[in-house]
């Protein structure tokens, strides 16, 4: 097979096929009655998402234009899971109408659900509730937002999500079906799913609700070695859970996304040139750090090195090598390569785990998106085409 032209993303769908395999295992062994929706914002690829659905995942969305996406690509109203903290009026109330599950997140909403109760008086609302709670104390060290608090949902601790149910509670034609308690944690350890569990019961029984789910949120980890797996969670879930819950009675929902997808996801990028000043070795690669760490906050990669077939020259062992990345930001610097053998054009890093918050995460920055391909038993077919400036222009107006 010849070598496919980098930069590009490759998804390996046997793998991809394991984890969500993995995942529903896991949650039928554990709980049985259970619904996945897939978190678009992690990696909305067409054809990813166009997986997920034939799985069977509804689709997770956080504003309208992943509703409208979800939309375009077939889902149906009552198939979304709508999240955050700006969603679109009319797809709230669409969503909503058609049951469909919508997670409240501020008092605009309650607001909305309020109004739309109003003016269908005969119709009868399920929503779910967000809940905002210190997480970091039940699990010091382990949270995002450490002490800091998160900012999305109702505040449990400063009595805002107990005012958000009095207020639902006193729409006649309102139900809270739900709670939605997805938090986001820097170890995504078995505890912190354990804890939210545990918060679920709590806010069961203090606010008496009588609830047909717990969406327990994404952030679980997969595919990372000497980390949990999806078959490490869920027992500890449901047994956290059955405290206050039945199977029969409660479904849980997961919104799992960069747990499904990193371990089945590659980025491969090609040096085009290697540098040397002062005393430095710059190895300039046609992959960047905005493909895969737009936001700049990875510390360490894992990646394996595929050397040029075609060089049969000498390679020096050097102390330090600067992978650099196209771009003509100084930032784009990705890892020090240290005490190997030197790298030479058409060798090629490949970067593993990078299937969340890379490919719709990444700007079009000097180089528009990369290729996508995606990889089986016996082929590999590209799903996304590199994007080149005619879909950059789209939309664009020149002649004003
Ligand atoms: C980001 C997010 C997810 C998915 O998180 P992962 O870390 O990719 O699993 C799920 N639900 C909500 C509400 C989110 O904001």
């Amino acid at each position: 097979m010849s070598r496919l032209q980098t930069p590009y993303f490759l998804i390996d769908r046997q793998i991809l096929t394991q984890y969500y395999n993995m995942l529903t295992d896991a949650l039928t062994r554990s709980w049985g009655n259970y619904i996945i929706g897939y978190s678009f914002k992690t990696n909305s690829l067409p054809w990813l998402i166009h997986f997920v659905k034939l799985k069977g995942a509804l689709a997770e969305v956080v504003s309208d234009d992943e509703y409208r996406l979800a939309k375009y690509l077939g889902y149906q109203d009552n198939e979304i899971i709508y999240n955050g903290p700006y969603k679109s009026k009319d797809s709230f109330q669409s969503v909503l109408m058609a049951g469909g599950i919508v997670n409240l997140d501020c008092l605009r909403e309650v607001e909305w659900v309020r109004e739309l109760s109003q003016q269908n008086p005969d119709f009868c609302f399920s929503v779910g509730i967000r809940a905002n709670f210190n997480l970091e104390s039940m699990c010091p060290g382990e949270t995002t937002m450490g002490e800091e608090s998160g900012r999305f949902g109702f505040c449990y601790e400063t009595g805002k999500l107990a005012e958000a149910i009095a207020l639902l509670k006193a729409i006649p034609n309102a139900k809270i079906a739900g709670l939605h308690l997805h938090s986001s944690s820097k170890s995504r350890s078995v505890n912190i799913f354990r804890s939210i569990a545990r918060m679920a019961c709590r806010l069961k029984q203090e606010f008496h609700l009588d609830l047909s789910y717990v969406d327990l949120g994404g952030g679980y980890c997969g595919g990372m070695a000497g980390r949990p797996e999806y078959c490490d969670y869920f027992p500890a879930i449901a047994e956290e859970l059955s405290v206050c819950f039945q199977p029969s009675e409660t479904k849980i929902i997961v919104e799992p996304g960069i747990s499904l997808i990193s371990k089945c996801t590659t980025f491969v990028t090609e040096v085009f040139d290697t540098r040397d000043i002062k005393g430095t070795r710059y190895v300039m690669t046609d992959g960047s750090r905005f493909n895969i760490d737009a936001t700049m906050i990875k510390s360490s990669y894992l990646f394996h090195i595929e050397q040029n077939p075609a060089y049969f020259g000498s390679r020096r062992l050097l102390t330090d090598q600067v992978i650099s990345g196209f771009t003509c930001m100084e930032c784009d610097r990705l890892f020090h390569y240290e005490n190997c053998e030197e790298l030479v054009p058409g060798d090629r890093i490949v970067y593993e785990n990078v299937g969340g918050y890379t490919m719709s995460l990444n700007p079009l920055f000097i180089q528009y998106f990369p290729s996508v391909y995606v990889r089986d038993d016996t082929k590999i077919s590209m799903v996304r085409k590199k994007w080149t400036p005619e879909e950059y222009v789209q939309g664009s107006i020149t002649d004003v």
